[in-house]
């Protein structure tokens, strides 16, 4: 790919215009995945007026923030998360997506700074219950956001998933379709109505079609990802 980053995000942006046209439907917010992209891109990408990154590491990421400092960025953490790991991720982002366990949900609450606004989490579901992947079975999901509600550290802003590899658009939507249905459950319970992260640079027309709220992107804007982060 030859393109520069500022045309693939005018590219990006005409492709969700014309999917939220399509589906009919508001067009979702982007959260443009940075990890394995250096700090510059992210400048240049802010420059355009993009706020909300994402990243799934903290060491990675913790370099970026601070090279980062004089932006006013959003940043999402969508890794995975282990519990000795979890408190760097509380002081410093603002979203985490990946939560997909109670224990976790309470080490954030508690090491969420009392100074800051609420964490505001994504429970993150396997909604194809896939062995390589991680995430909270989807029967699992409505305990588990019972718990979230309580806790005060946290927010319960939104069901995120990362579905198998499907090409037929009608099989992407079936699984996107699947994490709405849980959405209306949470809604019917009184639960809120957390937002839909879902859709990355392959499907995101599919996600868009089923009522997305959020799509995290990264190679459609940043191009492949590099091997070491400098
Ligand atoms: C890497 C990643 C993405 C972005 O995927 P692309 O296919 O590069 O757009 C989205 N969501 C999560 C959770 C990721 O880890």
């Amino acid at each position: 790919m030859t393109d520069s980053l500022e045309q693939r995000y005018q590219t990006l942006c005409q492709r969700l215009d014309r999917a939220a046209e399509a589906a009919d439907r508001p067009r979702p917010r982007l959260l443009a995945v940075s990890k394995k992209h250096s700090a510059a891109a992210i400048r240049r990408l802010y420059a355009l007026g993009q706020r909300e990154f994402g990243e799934s590491y903290w060491q990675e990421a913790e370099a970026k923030m601070a090279e980062l400092q004089d932006l006013d960025i959003v940043w999402h953490f969508i890794g995975p998360l282990q519990s000795n790991k979890t408190r760097p991720v509380a002081e410093h982002f603002h979203w985490v997506q990946s939560v997909e366990r109670e224990k976790i949900a309470r080490r954030l609450s508690e090491q969420r700074p009392s100074q800051l606004p609420p964490l505001q989490v994504c429970i993150q579901v396997n909604i194809d219950r896939e062995s390589s992947k991680s995430g909270a079975a989807p029967e699992q999901v409505l305990p588990l956001a019972r718990a979230i509600i309580d806790l005060p550290g946290l927010s319960l802003a939104g069901l995120m998933c990362l579905p198998a590899r499907r090409e037929d658009p009608a099989a992407q939507r079936e699984a996107f379709h699947r994490l709405a249905q849980l959405r209306a459950e949470l809604a019917s319970d009184g639960l809120g109505c957390p937002i839909l992260s879902m859709g990355m640079s392959d499907d995101l027309e599919a996600a868009i079609a089923e009522g997305s709220d959020l799509v995290r992107v990264g190679t459609a804007l940043f191009g492949p990802r590099q091997k070491t982060v400098t």
